[in-house]
């Protein structure tokens, strides 16, 4: 089965990175797809470009090289298309979504019903994270940054060094 992950990643977090590590046991084919959210624009930290490249360097850390295969690309941006549309493009099974603490749940299982109903009948697998990634997100990261905090342990080290490298240029809006 081929399953697609896909998100804002602005940046990829180690939450993010255990949901791939889990997605990619079960399934023979995992796409992760990197989606401009038009909602958090005014915050983008990363272009779509610059996401995907430390996705690919995240996932070489982590032991997850088969994703990086430059012959049968792994990471995609999709930019500016429903992800349910993508999915279909590209011949996915399922929709695959990280569930963190209750707050997430809301949202998810109405997005689940959309993406059914316009995406005749695509279904979603959801996976938990280890719990201390439970309260992780990347707007948090963002945010912990733009004070000036370390971030290191919540991201892959080439994400903290990216980060680090926009320390005087990045501010949200
Ligand atoms: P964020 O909410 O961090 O901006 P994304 O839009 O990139 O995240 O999220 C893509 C998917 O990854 C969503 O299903 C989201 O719930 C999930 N996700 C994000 N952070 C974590 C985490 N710490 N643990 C598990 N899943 C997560």
């Amino acid at each position: 089965m081929k399953a697609l992950y896909a998100g804002s990643f602005d940046p990829i977090t180690r939450g993010h990175m255990d949901i791939i590590k889990q997605a990619a046991l079960v399934f023979e084919e995992l796409v992760i797809a990197i989606a401009s959210n038009p909602r958090k624009a005014s915050t983008e930290m990363f272009s779509l470009e610059k996401r995907q490249q430390l996705i690919v360097q995240s996932c070489m850390a982590f032991g997850l090289e088969k994703l990086t295969s430059p012959g049968k690309p792994s990471i995609l941006t999709c930019p500016g298309k429903l992800v349910v549309d993508f999915a279909r493009q590209i011949g996915a099974d399922v929709l695959i979504r990280g569930l963190r603490a209750v707050s997430d749940f809301d949202i998810e299982f109405q997005m689940v019903q959309f993406n059914r109903k316009i995406g005749l009948g695509m279904n979603t697998v959801f996976f938990m994270p280890a719990e201390r990634y439970f309260y992780l997100s990347s707007s948090a990261v963002r945010e912990i940054f733009s004070m000036g905090g370390d971030v290191s342990e919540f991201v892959p080290a080439c994400v903290d060094e990216a980060m680090q490298q926009t320390r005087s240029t990045w501010k949200p809006q």
